[in-house]
């Protein structure tokens, strides 16, 4: 599988990083579909390393958890304890033979003591939650990383589990920390390159990472795509996968609706523009360290290893249509301040926006007016502060209940007729706000929350129903 650049003279055998999403290691099968996958990459002469989030809804089982312990409900919390490690044992019994289950049995006691003393301590000091939340909910992809690689090396692959930790080194701010990228390179080159030249296929958690103090972090939900790419691009891997339950990705959420197709190929800037407004396929930030480098960016299916899924990389194509996905994101709280001619006041918008950034929530699309300014979030945690504080500005209103909605294509701008066909589509819709012309591959408009369904379909209708399409039909796992 490894060769040296003596052998032939061609070099070493590329590195390809491989993320698991959770329905991928979901369970015995799935975990059993994951050997394949890796055994065939290893056979066409690539060097795999794998990065892997937890099995499918453990982790909102581990938040669930803190939740209940913060409340003081410590009898709930650890029945799901309980369950999630049973879970564990049960696919651990069915993988992995005498040796390698009493060391995998051996860490679920580890997890449990740990679990259960971190929900005490929650219990009794609500007011730890945040910094401990870390330490509890990243013990989904802890478990999950060993789990694999013990059952991969079952299957004769030479695995080794690594300690993510170790590697994605964090700034600390908990449940959404930033990775620090240098920190990140000298550690990938440090514990993973020798191990893969000795020919070993390095398996990592997702989603966790540490600051450069030792305490857990982790990088947001969804945040193993993340980790995934931050790991290929320390590594300069060839290209990054993401294996997913989905055929790649698609032209719009297969769930809001059924006809969506696959799509082959998509720029950087298309992928992180979906993936920021809604495309939960990918983790918003996947792209970023993608990009720095040049990394190609691949969605697999998990059941389909042979398929092309999609291609995310630097080539910026126009579609026939004009566009090639649309992607929504709900749950937006819009804000609204009034002031007599603010925007003739030198520094308003400053001022307006320093607000945002004090309560560290950050802002999607803005619109503005002589007299107001609209603008939208999605996370309306800090709203009372921010309005408290927007209100030494002018009249503030906060409304939730929306959703936006973006059209995403390389071209968008320069395609004559596009918004007049979306608006055309949408001409019985009530849209609260829109912005185009902010990149030239994406147009954004705010919607009621209520209507996002029917006007992502009537969208997808209008571009993608009509006429043939290059990409093939979608394919979602069951
Ligand atoms: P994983 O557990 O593998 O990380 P996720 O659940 O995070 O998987 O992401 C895959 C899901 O993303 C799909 O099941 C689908 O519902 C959703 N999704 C939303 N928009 C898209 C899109 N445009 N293309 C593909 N999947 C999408
Ligand atoms: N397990 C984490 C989550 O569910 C991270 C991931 O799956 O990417 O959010
Ligand atoms: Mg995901």
């Amino acid at each position: 599988m490894t060769s040296t650049p003596d052998d032939h003279g061609f070099g070493p055998d590329p590195i390809v990083v491989m993320k698991f999403g959770g329905t991928s290691v979901a369970d015995p099968s799935a975990i059993r579909r994951v050997a394949e996958i890796v055994q065939a990459a290893a056979e066409s002469e690539s060097r795999p390393v794998l990065v892997t989030s937890a099995m499918s809804k453990v982790t909102d089982a581990l938040f669930d958890m803190v939740t209940r312990s913060a409340a003081g409900h410590v009898r709930g919390a650890q029945d799901v304890l309980d369950g999630m490690l049973a879970r564990h044992r049960t696919a651990s019994a069915e993988l992995l033979d005498e040796p390698a289950r009493c060391e995998f049995d051996a860490l679920l006691e580890e997890a449990s003591r740990n679990l259960t003393e971190l929900m005490r301590v929650v219990s009794r000091h609500p007011g730890t939650r945040l910094a401990l939340q870390d330490e509890i909910v990243g013990q989904g992809e802890h478990l999950a990383s060993h789990l694999l690689a013990l059952a991969l090396r079952a299957k004769g692959l030479p695995c080794i589990w690594v300690d993510a930790r170790q590697v994605i080194r964090t700034d600390d701010q908990h449940a959404r920390a930033i990775p620090l990228q240098e920190e990140i390179v000298s550690a990938a080159q440090r514990l993973l390159m020798p191990r893969i030249e000795e020919g070993q296929i390095p398996v990592l958690g997702g989603f966790i990472g540490s600051t450069l103090q030792g305490a857990t972090t982790t990088l947001g939900r969804g945040g193993s795509d993340f980790s995934g790419a931050l790991v290929g691009a320390a590594l300069r891997a060839r290209e990054i996968q993401i294996w997913t339950d989905v055929s790649g990705f698609l032209t719009a959420d297969p769930h809001v609706v059924p006809q969506a197709h696959t799509i082959p190929q998509l720029s950087y800037a298309e992928a992180a523009e979906l993936a920021y407004f809604g495309a939960r396929v990918l983790h918003p930030q996947t792209i970023k360290p993608a990009v720095a480098l040049g990394v190609p960016v691949r969605i697999c299916y998990s059941r389909e290893p042979d398929a092309a899924g999609t291609t995310i990389d630097g080539r910026r194509v126009v579609s026939a249509q004009g566009i090639k996905a649309i992607a929504c994101k709900r749950g937006i709280t819009v804000v609204q301040v009034t002031a007599a001619r603010m925007l003739g006041a030198y520094g308003f918008l400053r001022d307006l926006f320093e607000v945002f950034a004090r309560h560290r929530t950050a802002v999607d699309i803005v619109a503005t007016s002589e007299v107001s300014v609209s603008l939208t979030v999605d996370d309306a945690s800090a709203m009372p502060g921010i309005k408290a504080d927007l209100s030494t500005l002018g009249e503030v209103h906060a409304q939730e209940g929306y959703a936006i909605v973006c059209v995403v294509g390389e071209g968008l701008r320069n395609t004559v007729g596009i918004a007049g066909r979306i608006f055309g589509a949408l001409s019985e819709t009530d849209i609260a706000l829109i912005s185009q012309g902010a990149s030239s591959t994406n147009l954004t408009f705010v919607v009621w929350e209520k209507d996002v369904s029917d006007v992502v379909t009537r969208l997808h209708e209008c571009f993608f129903e009509a006429e043939a399409q290059p990409g093939s039909p979608a394919k979602v796992a069951p």
